[in-house]
């Protein structure tokens, strides 16, 4: 099914950070039709800046306005964007090993409606912040709690694309979670309760010997970047990787498990609670694999390995 919503984005311009006007009747606010994406530029010893493949961002904030009935910005015009506005705010990227610059494009309907329909115009825009090492001292797990009561995503609706909805759907069960010391929530599938999903804002592997599998792509979880990047780096690397769906029991009886995603790049799963019960992973819940992979995928963003797949976007 099609849209037919054509449109076009004019060249913009680099101002500065602040608040942007819109009106009350603006589609973003009333009926929700916002996406956003997210993405980190790394500054290099020699004082390159890179960006870790932007252009699939851009394809997945293509796919994600189809879905949510927006015209979009080419690949081209978002990698243009993003360039532009990391460029401008090159004295906010952190030194080498220190950090990196996040990026967040959104595209929002920012044309006034008010019977319930799409937008009749969108904003296109990107905010930047410098964000720390996600782990400041050698990797420490996270502790998952799995909900069985509230779905970030049901077969049919948005949860394959990044759209402002579904993160306002998690906040709840997030909310609880964090509030009981654990540090994000696993979700199930509505339908069968029992397939792994995805967590607040990362997917989820399990790794069994030499084979590491992850819950496939079937609409209702985010096609992470950094998941389909880690596919790619632990079959390089020798394991053997299976997209398909995974149970509940398959985790419980992984040897390791971790998360993965633009903001926890690879993080080690130290347990997880399901209904009223705990598994621990490991001695100090920081699998070899994990470690492996978190190595091997920070290095390459980082531009300290040879960049054989072609990843590196430099912007010098
Ligand atoms: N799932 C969800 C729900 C997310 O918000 C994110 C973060 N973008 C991910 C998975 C991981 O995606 P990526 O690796 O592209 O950051």
């Amino acid at each position: 099914m099609k849209c037919s919503l054509g449109g076009s984005f004019s060249k913009g311009e680099l101002v500065p950070f602040g608040n942007i006007e819109l009106s009350p009747c603006a589609g973003v606010l009333n009926y929700g039709q916002g996406l956003f994406e997210g993405l980190k530029a790394y500054r290099t010893e020699d004082d390159n800046i890179l960006l870790f493949r932007p252009e699939e961002n851009a394809k997945r904030m293509m796919m994600g306005a189809e879905r949510m009935c927006m015209p979009s910005p080419s690949v081209d015009q978002f990698i243009q964007a993003v360039k532009a506005t990391v460029l401008a705010n090159e004295r906010w990227i952190p030194p080498p090993g220190k950090g990196s610059l996040y990026i967040r494009p959104l595209l929002i309907g920012s044309g006034s409606v008010l019977g319930l329909a799409p937008a009749p115009e969108y904003t296109f825009l990107i905010y930047v912040s410098p964000v720390g090492n996600y782990f400041k001292e050698g990797l420490s797990p996270i502790n998952l709690i799995i909900e069985t009561e509230m779905h970030r995503a049901t077969p049919g609706g948005t949860g394959s694309v990044k759209t402002i909805g579904n993160y306002a759907a998690v906040l709840k069960a997030q909310g609880a979670a964090k509030a009981e010391g654990y540090s994000d929530v696993l979700y199930l599938d509505s339908v069968h309760k029992k397939y792994l999903e995805e967590v607040s804002s990362c997917n989820i592997f399990i790794v069994k010997g030499n084979s590491i599998s992850t819950p496939d792509i079937k609409g209702t979880i985010l096609p992470g970047i950094t998941r389909k990047s880690i596919i790619d780096v632990a079959r390089d690397e020798g394991f053997q990787v299976e997209e398909r769906e995974v149970t509940v029991d398959e985790l419980l009886d992984a040897d390791e498990v971790f998360c993965t995603g633009t903001a926890v790049v690879v993080s080690p799963v130290g347990s997880i609670t399901y209904l009223g019960k705990s598994v621990s992973y490991g001695s100090h819940g920081v699998g070899l694999v994990s470690q492996q992979l978190y190595s091997s995928l920070t290095r390459l963003q980082m531009g300290l390995v040879d960049d054989k797949m072609g990843w590196i976007v430099k912007l010098k």
